[in-house]
């Protein structure tokens, strides 16, 4: 059988920008089969008896001959992702096992893991550059981590936990869809109904009439549960409500949805995996890959954070309070009472409406903002630029040097589609890298090239020609940021090594810095000015609307803070100091947890980790502590343009580059922070943005 060519079949044609014009899901059984073939076919030869283990030899070879399908696949990815028709799911999700099954056994090749060591353990080692080593030690170590040192006979106790592990997470996740599904209360008397919008009435009416019963049916699913924590009037309401909601998926239930026995197990489970890998508890296996080096420095840092933010919380319940008595007439606040006095307080207090703030974002302006931004702050120019497109929203942009040089191109993908995931994420399409030697590409650097999806509205009546711009709420805008962060540490980045270039390699818990840091720029006054205008009127975002805007941004952050710690502190204790056979139970550490931190206590009965699902059912065991860590990262961050007195700062711009941006996953996360800091990362910047200050 003769190999496709790439002028057969364009999924195969990686030599530019993907070639979104003539790729067709028929194209991916082919390419996709004929790349895995290829890169099973390089394995063989390399780990073949006598093949050299050299960097150029092994590693490149290595890495060289995988980027075509990894780049395949990702085009599959993206399209499976944007444009998810019948035709494109059904290629990507046939070739799904097949990819998933070829990246399983790498990890389990235990002569690939051989060679990496031989090359470690050699005296080229010492010559190769930082990145190299970097790779190397990262390839050891994500081998080790998946149990290849371990000796043979432990070898089939060590995979059965794995395989146990994964069914455990999904029948924890299974439970609590199934025990949220399982409860809705029927509302029969339109009274009880007070304080509800009108949207959320509509819902419930439509959710009762689909059961063929009259009356308004709620549910434990966000969009019918929030509200009625919010606005509901009715005690009785909210207090069923909370409490079917907080005793899911626990003995409260039928017992076959119960997640006790299985978080029991779960612990049980990854401890054992921990100390047959050599650590102590699994907290330590997570935090292997991580930019926190140890546990008690996690502890420390959760702790420190707490007593910091204790007083402001305080603060805020002891208001909180008070309202509730003086306005609701609510003499004790109850757990389901919290969410409804917040948003009665916030209302009174600082209320403006989303729709208002949405006039002055149009799309141009605020894009041109964003872009300015970007400009000012790197010194690189970014300019509307042509390629092949997947649909006719999508725009293509390149990044320059002042000089004309390209430094990376990435497509701006904003609005919602029937046919695109939802939410907002980055993607790579092309990552930078020398290319090998022998490349016949004119420029010796792969030049790199990103994805920004957003779920944006588009344009009102762009079918009818009155073209209206399309016009973004302000929690928009800092998505824009926060995926165009993501987008600038992929494409500033001048790493020479793929596995390190841009955002790969780079901690599990710093990878949101860039990402939050452009977010403060949504916050920063002139920039809100420059960057919004009036859909009508022309003017930019009027100052005391802007300055409502900034109070109910951390409205009640003291609360909010302590809550991320309580559940961080829980997590990680959990996976460190607690032992599953022991006396004490799960829950007797959340209510020392609380004790210690936590000035809300939710009532005895209520069973919050048996719906904790990140921890359990998620990737975030003995890691969710890493959303408080890379706030501090980035507002510490941005802070450093605080001193300097100027947010564009040009100085502490190109050093935030030159540090962060440009080093990516090339060198540990923690020294990258230093190399811009010069210092250890500090806790007051986040609290300062958070309001909390002391005066
Ligand atoms: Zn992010």
């Amino acid at each position: 059988m003769t190999a496709t060519t790439p002028s057969e079949n364009p999924l195969l044609d990686l030599s530019g920008l993907p070639r979104f014009d003539a790729i067709v899901p028929s194209d991916v059984q082919p390419a996709i089969s004929q790349l895995l073939d290829d890169c099973r076919a390089l394995i063989v030869r390399l780990t073949s008896p006598g093949a050299a283990t050299t960097w150029n030899d092994f590693a490149a070879a290595l890495t060289d001959g995988l980027e075509p399908l990894s780049r395949a696949w990702g085009i599959v990815g993206h399209l499976h992702a944007v444009n998810d028709v019948p035709e494109w799911r059904e290629a990507y999700n046939r070739m799904l096992p097949e990819v998933s099954r070829f990246y399983a056994e790498f990890g389990q090749n235990l002569k690939l893991f051989a060679a990496y060591q031989a090359i470690a353990e050699s005296a080229e080692y010492a010559r190769l550059s930082p990145a190299q080593q970097r790779i190397i030690d990262n390839e050891i170590r994500d081998f080790r981590l998946a149990g290849a040192q371990l000796q043979d006979d432990q070898k089939p106790r060590f995979q059965a936990i794995s395989e146990e592990l994964s069914q455990l997470s999904a029948k924890f996740s299974e439970n609590l869809l199934d025990a949220t599904n399982a409860f809705s209360e029927l509302v029969s008397d339109e009274a009880e109904l007070g304080g509800l919008p009108e949207d959320t009435r509509q819902a419930a009416r439509e959710a009762a009439e689909k059961d063929g019963q009259s009356g308004w049916k709620f549910t434990l699913h966000m969009p019918s549960y929030l509200p009625v924590m919010q606005y509901a009037d009715s005690r009785r309401l909210r207090a069923q409500m909370y409490r079917a909601y907080a005793t899911r998926a626990s003995e409260f239930g039928p017992a076959e949805l119960d997640n006790t026995p299985l978080i029991g197990h779960i612990l049980r489970l990854r401890r054992e995996e921990a100390q047959m890998l050599g650590y102590a508890n699994f907290a330590e296996v997570s935090l292997v890959a991580k930019m926190a080096v140890s546990v008690p420095q996690v502890l420390d840092f959760l702790r420190d954070m707490a007593v910091k933010a204790r007083p402001f919380a305080e603060q805020d319940i002891a208001e909180l309070r008070a309202f509730a008595r003086r306005e609701l007439q609510l003499e004790n606040m109850e757990a389901w009472d919290v969410g409804y006095v917040s948003e009665k307080l916030l209302q009174k207090r600082y209320a403006f409406s989303e729709q208002e703030v949405k006039q002055y974002f149009t799309e141009e302006k605020v894009l041109s903002g964003l872009f300015k931004v970007i400009e000012t702050l790197f010194g690189v120019c970014l300019k509307p630029d042509s390629a092949p497109l997947w649909h006719q929203d999508v725009r293509f942009f390149r990044i320059e040097t002042p000089a004309g040089e390209l430094l990376g191109q990435f497509y701006l993908d904003l609005y919602a589609r029937a046919t695109k995931r939802g939410g907002a994420w980055m993607d790579e399409a092309i990552t930078r890298r020398r290319r090998p030697p022998g490349s016949l590409a004119s420029d010796a650097i792969q030049k790199p090239v990103a994805y920004l999806n957003c779920n944006f509205s588009r344009p009102i009546g762009s079918k009818s020609g009155q073209a209206r711009p399309a016009l973004f709420t302000h929690d928009e805008v800092i998505t824009l940021f926060h995926e165009t962060g993501h987008g600038l540490h992929h494409l500033l980045t001048r790493v020479d090594e793929l596995a390190v270039a841009g955002i790969h390699g780079v901690e599990w818990d710093a990878v949101e810095l860039p990402s939050q840091f452009m977010e403060n720029y949504c916050w920063e006054w002139s920039v809100v000015q420059e960057m919004s205008s009036h859909v009508d009127t022309g003017q930019p975002l009027p100052r005391a609307l802007f300055d409502k805007m900034l109070a109910a941004r951390n409205f009640q952050s003291g609360m909010q803070t302590l809550r991320q710690i309580e559940f961080s502190l829980f997590d990680l204790l959990l996976h460190s100091d607690f032992d599953p056979a022991e006396e004490r139970s799960v829950l007797d550490l959340l209510g020392e947890v609380r004790r210690e931190v936590a000035v809300l206590v939710p009532p005895a009965w209520h069973r919050f980790p048996n719906s904790f699902a990140h921890i359990f059912a998620g990737g975030y065991g003995a890691g969710y502590y890493s959303y408080k860590w890379a706030e501090v990262l980035s507002a510490d961050c941005y802070g450093a343009f605080e001193e300097a007195g100027d947010p564009f700062d040009q100085n502490t711009g190109q050093r935030f580059l030159n540090t962060i941006l440009a080093v990516g996953g090339s060198r540990p996360a923690i020294e990258n922070f230093r190399a811009f800091r010069g210092r250890d990362p500090q806790v007051d910047a986040l609290l300062r943005h958070s309001g909390m200050v002391t005066v």
